[in-house]
């Protein structure tokens, strides 16, 4: 039987339906091109509100985390579909937004260290783990590892180019209000609409953080630094971005007095001249209690999907993710169980 959507395409299977993905941050940008470049029919809303997570965020990819220097869940897959996905979007619109990085861990404790040593002998980690050494660091005499196999996106950037790459197109379109629920429209909607509005957000734990802009002419180290919080030099000279804490249920998504302070004072036990704090941003990131995203069908809404949960790792997620969504909306794949927003409802009452 054929239907019609509401953007006046007669549709002869439900599979070709054309999908509304409501919210223009990371996660719906990332929705926006993979169906672009699957030739899936779409169409991308968004309002802007303070608090948008991607504004805030330096788009780093680390591989590697934690005390124990492990990687990161599935990070060999995220990275590899990420690498395909930003790229393949950089040579659409035109400009480079995704680049390799290099993260300075310090080792200061014996027991980081022979983690450290035990990992630059695991073949697992030949690509994320190294041994080199740079002179700027030497000079600080502290003992420091180098993670390789990182990447940043330089994510406020790249949202903006893709945000008017779809517009060109008629693809995308910024509202003057939130967007609510349209019972008229018979296509798929998926709701990728962060933390800053709880409306399509069940399950998710906001959770601020805040970043500067800065210049830092003195500081010289060419590699993203984990300090109290990361520096993670930009490509134009002397700029850093630098942040951020975490802050669950923040009572605000602005970016406060105390927060800069915060930051400004981290920096200033390892780097003594002045900075110059260009901009000051907050954001909330849209985190879940097990650290997985929210990933599939809207549990008691046929036709609805979400798309959240990205947490603190938006950038390695949502291109994998996207393609996951997509391929499983268009009947190709299932999706894991990890992911899926009814994981938290009793078996016996899901649909
Ligand atoms: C300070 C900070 C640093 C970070 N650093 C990193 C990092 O280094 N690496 C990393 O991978 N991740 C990082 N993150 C996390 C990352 O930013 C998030 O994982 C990711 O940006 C989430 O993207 P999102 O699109 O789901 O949410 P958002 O960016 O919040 O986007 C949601 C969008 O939907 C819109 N919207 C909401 N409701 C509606 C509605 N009803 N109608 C229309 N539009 C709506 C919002 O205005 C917003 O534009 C950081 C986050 C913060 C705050």
């Amino acid at each position: 039987m054929d239907c019609q959507g509401k953007f006046g395409k007669t549709y002869s299977n439900p599979m070709d339906k054309k999908i509304l993905i409501v919210g223009h941050g990371l996660a719906g940008c990332a929705l926006a091109m993979t169906c672009y470049k699957r030739n899936i029919p779409f169409r991308l809303i968004g309002h802007t509100m303070p608090g948008e997570a991607s504004m805030a965020s330096s788009g780093l990819i680390a591989p590697i985390t934690g005390r124990r220097y492990v990687k990161a869940w599935r990070i060999d897959e995220f990275l590899a579909k990420a690498k395909e996905f930003y790229h393949w979007t950089e040579s659409l619109l035109g400009s480079s937004f995704f680049f390799p990085v290099e993260i300075v861990r310090y080792l200061p404790h014996q027991e980081g260290r022979m983690a450290w040593e035990r990992r630059l002998d695991d073949p697992e980690y030949t690509e994320y783990i190294s041994s080199k050494k740079y002179a700027d660091l030497d000079q600080l005499g502290k003992p420091y590892g180098i993670l390789t196999g990182g990447y940043r996106l330089e994510t406020p950037g790249w949202i903006q180019a893709v945000r008017a790459f779809l517009a060109t197109n008629g693809l995308f379109e910024e509202l003057d209000e939130p967007y609510v629920t349209d019972p008229a429209y018979d296509g798929h909607v998926i709701y990728a609409t962060g933390a800053v509005d709880p409306t399509f957000a069940e399950r998710i734990i906001p959770n601020k953080g805040e970043s500067l802009l800065v210049k830092m002419p003195g500081w010289h180290i060419k590699a993203a630094v984990k300090e109290e919080v990361f520096i993670m030099p930009l490509d134009i000279p002397d700029r850093f971005w630098i942040g951020s804490y975490y802050q669950p249920w923040p009572d605000d998504p602005f970016p406060s007095e105390e927060g800069k302070n915060r930051i400004l004072g981290s920096i200033s036990k390892v780097y003594r001249e002045e900075v110059e704090v260009l901009a000051h941003m907050a954001g909330v990131r849209p985190t879940v209690n097990d650290r997985r995203p929210l990933i599939g069908s809207m549990p008691g809404h046929p036709g609805a999907f979400i798309f959240n949960g990205m947490g603190t790792k938006g950038t390695s997620l949502a291109p994998y993710w996207a393609d996951q969504l997509i391929s499983y909306i268009q009947g190709e794949s299932m999706l894991p169980g990890e992911v899926l927003p009814d994981r938290y409802i009793p078996v016996e009452r899901r649909d």
